[in-house]
């Protein structure tokens, strides 16, 4: 039987994060919205859960309301540079800890209240992105724009160009949910935990998440680096550990194309220095509805990618110079400079959080930088004393 064909504005495919804030925004905006999503909320999803002030942020704006009372938040954390305690920083913007089981059916749920029709829990039998048609098991959506918003392995990307990342490029995380810890205990991010990457320990009230993540390449043994970076927190060797890729790195060059658009994980938005993720998820899902709202309003679908460009510039741009701090950071020759940099300079570990913590964004960073980078050639080289700290 040939499957009953439904008419809409806008398929969302992916009900992520970024998924559910692009069918928030259309819906909100007007558009008629289906929101496609092989699983049935509420769903889990391999992740910190660190959700920070930058990710409140366009929470707020987007969702319109305000953060649950049940987040946890931290504002204090124990910095690490490849194996060495660089320092605690107290004071930081809250970060606030979310299990993904809760956060994204909460989104889920904010879009469709505000309109988005729910095609969840549905597998997609076949879908030609360009041509606006998404074949579920028992009907057929179409509508003149696609956001793939469905993550690393985006369907949506591989229709558009063979595969969904590239494999010299991704980057691969292993994380475990061991039992929770002290309610006090403050959270532990691990730069150079494994090679181009980091780990993180979150203790929230009813889990400690823990995990490590890097460059895929450059990590053949990802698996031994968590093993033994479990045992820092006295955490059984037997613990259930999962892995997922991670699509940090460079943003998509082109996050779609004509009348289709890529946000979150499919464009490939997650920042390689803070493994930040679930805010430009957010963001640009928003950005690529209202790219599409304006596409429409010209009655130029296949303007959707252009439009949409320029609307995630802010994100790419910040991508770009996350690159460019990663290599400051990890690059085998400016390791021990970056050690010691940051054990002597408050400002720089306070700046990192800061950055974290959405306060300011990478281009106040690089400007910091640049102001201070005097000092910090003269730490990096051992010609001044580290013990001091500038704060
Ligand atoms: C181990 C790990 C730890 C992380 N920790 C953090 C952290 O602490 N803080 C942070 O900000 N970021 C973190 N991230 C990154 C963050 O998880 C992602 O950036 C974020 O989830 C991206 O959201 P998204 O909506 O783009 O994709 P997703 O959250 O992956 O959502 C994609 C959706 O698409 C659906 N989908 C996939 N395929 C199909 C299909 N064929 N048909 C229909 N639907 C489909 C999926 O079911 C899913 O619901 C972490 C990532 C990993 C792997």
């Amino acid at each position: 039987m040939t499957p009953a064909i439904q008419y809409f504005d806008l398929i969302v495919i992916g009900a992520g994060p970024a998924g559910s804030a692009a069918a928030r925004t259309a819906a909100a905006q007007g558009l008629r919205t289906a929101l496609v999503d092989k699983a049935r909320f509420p769903r889990d999803k391999l992740c910190g859960g660190g959700f920070t002030g930058r990710a409140a942020r366009y929470f707020r704006e987007i969702f319109e309301r305000d953060l649950p009372p049940e987040f946890d938040s931290k504002t204090a954390v124990a910095l690490y540079g490849f194996g060495e305690k660089l320092g605690v920083i107290a004071d930081i913007p809250p970060v606030y800890l979310t299990m993904r089981f809760t956060l994204d059916d909460l989104l889920f749920r904010l879009a469709t209240e505000a309109g988005a029709q729910d095609f969840t829990g549905q597998r997609i039998v076949h879908m030609a992105p360009e041509t606006g048609r998404v074949v579920l098991n028992d009907t057929e959506l179409r509508a003149p724009v696609v956001i793939g918003a469905d993550g690393i392995n985006s369907p949506t990307a591989r229709a558009l160009f063979g595969r969904p990342f590239d494999p010299e490029e991704v980057g691969f995380a292993l994380e475990c949910e061991a039992p929770p810890v002290d309610p006090d205990a403050i959270l532990r991010i691990d730069m150079g935990a494994a090679e181009w990457g980091y780990g993180w320990s979150f203790p929230k009230a009813e889990s400690h998440t823990v995990g490590v993540g890097g460059v895929h390449s450059r990590n053949p043994d990802l698996k031994a680096i968590m093993r033994a970076y479990m045992t820092e927190f006295d955490i059984a060797p037997d613990m259930r550990i999962k892995g997922q890729y991670l699509p940090f790195g460079r943003a998509r060059k082109r996050p779609g194309r004509a009348n289709v658009l890529l946000a979150g994980d499919a464009a490939w938005l997650v920042d390689p220095v803070t493994g930040e993720g679930i805010a430009y998820a957010m963001k640009s899902g928003q950005q690529a509805a209202l790219a599409a709202r304006d596409a429409l309003a010209r009655h130029e679908p296949g303007a959707a990618l252009m439009l949409y460009r320029h609307r995630l510039r802010p994100i790419t741009q910040a991508m770009r110079h996350a690159n460019l701090v990663r290599l400051l950071i990890y690059w085998g020759p400016l390791q021990r400079g970056f050690v010691r940099a940051a054990r002597g300079s408050g400002h720089l570990r306070h700046d990192y959080m800061r950055l974290l913590g959405g306060e300011i964004e990478y281009s106040d960073l690089m400007r910091r930088l640049f102001r201070r980078l005097p000092g910090y050639l003269l730490r990096a080289s051992g010609l001044k004393q580290t013990v001091q700290s500038d704060t």
